[in-house]
């Protein structure tokens, strides 16, 4: 194969809980995590020409050795001799620094499609492992779909399917660092913690309700305190027929879960409409093959 075009799939946070700040400046954590079909698309192709190139459709990004798609693609060369290059190209539509594990997912395409266009055979456990050393969440961009993560991010258990929702995703026009979250978040004294085991036990038994009752994120004490519009969005949702409306990851995106479509796209035409967010997606889930 010379050529290979793959999708990087944005995720969501069902829940997140912090356990505590570790010695070592980590977070312990527990999240429910689930893909959505929100995706970057991905082109790589083999070249004769040493080296790696990478191109991207948005300015503002940096295509060099700081790029997580350029770092995991030298590690996959180093790591397995490859010889030649590669030229990747990214089309960015997941919204960035949004707390959807944008840049973790285009690492997690590159060890998959290298893995793919080199025929390598390399398990998605040993991919996970070399994925790590990238960032904590690519270990489960890798898989995709539902599962439980623990530790600072990279111990897995994977999750039967989340029954089907529509799921309305709206990103504001500033952006958040995960760092900054974390570094304001006092995680050895939060009161309350959300119910990671509850959740997961509803996901296994296929029950959307108990999965929605359940749903809570503890970074938002963090940056919905600061910013207002993140409240605001996640009102407007509620108010027009979401289940629950909550912050995904460190923010500042909002999602909304609906039963109804219809219910989705009018309050996506009010959040864009108030000038809350120019990056609105109805959207579903997105369930990869096993
Ligand atoms: P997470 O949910 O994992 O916290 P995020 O959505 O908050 O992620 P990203 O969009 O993954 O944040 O990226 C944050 C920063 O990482 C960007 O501002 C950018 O400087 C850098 N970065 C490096 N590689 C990429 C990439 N391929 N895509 C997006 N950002 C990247």
């Amino acid at each position: 194969m010379e050529k290979l075009v793959l999708n990087a799939y944005a995720k969501v946070n069902l829940g997140l809980d912090v356990l505590r700040r570790r010695e070592d400046g980590y977070h312990e954590l527990r999240m429910i995590m689930q893909t959505v079909d929100l995706y970057d698309i991905l082109t790589l192709e083999k070249t004769e020409e040493t080296g790696i190139a990478m191109t991207c459709n948005i300015e503002g990004l940096p295509c060099d050795e700081t790029n997580l798609v350029y770092k995991s693609a030298k590690l996959m060369f180093e790591e397995y001799h490859l010889s030649g290059g590669i030229r990747i190209h990214l089309e960015k539509r997941i919204p960035m620094a949004a707390g959807m594990a944008g840049g973790s997912t285009d690492a997690a395409a590159v060890f998959n499609g290298i893995n793919e266009l080199y025929d390598l055979g390399v398990s998605k456990e040993r991919l996970c492992e070399l994925g790590v050393k990238i960032g904590a969440d690519v270990p489960y961009c890798i898989v995709g779909g539902t599962a439980l993560s623990e530790g600072i991010g990279e111990v897995l258990t994977m999750l039967p399917n989340v029954p089907d929702c529509v799921v309305l995703i709206a990103k504001p026009d500033f952006d958040v660092s995960t760092k900054y979250v974390f570094e304001n978040l006092h995680a050895n004294s939060l009161t309350y913690h959300p119910d990671i085991d509850a959740q997961a036990s509803a996901i296994r038994a296929g029950d959307l309700a108990g999965v929605v009752r359940v749903m809570d994120n503890v970074l938002e004490t963090v940056t919905e305190a600061k910013y207002t519009e993140i409240t605001d969005m996640k009102n407007v949702m509620k108010e027009n027929g979401a289940m629950r409306a909550m912050m995904s990851g460190s923010g500042p995106t909002v999602f909304g879960l609906y039963e109804k479509a219809e219910d989705a796209e009018k309050a996506a035409h009010i959040i864009r409409e108030r000038n809350l967010a120019k990056q609105v997606f109805v959207s579903s889930f997105y369930h990869p093959v096993k």
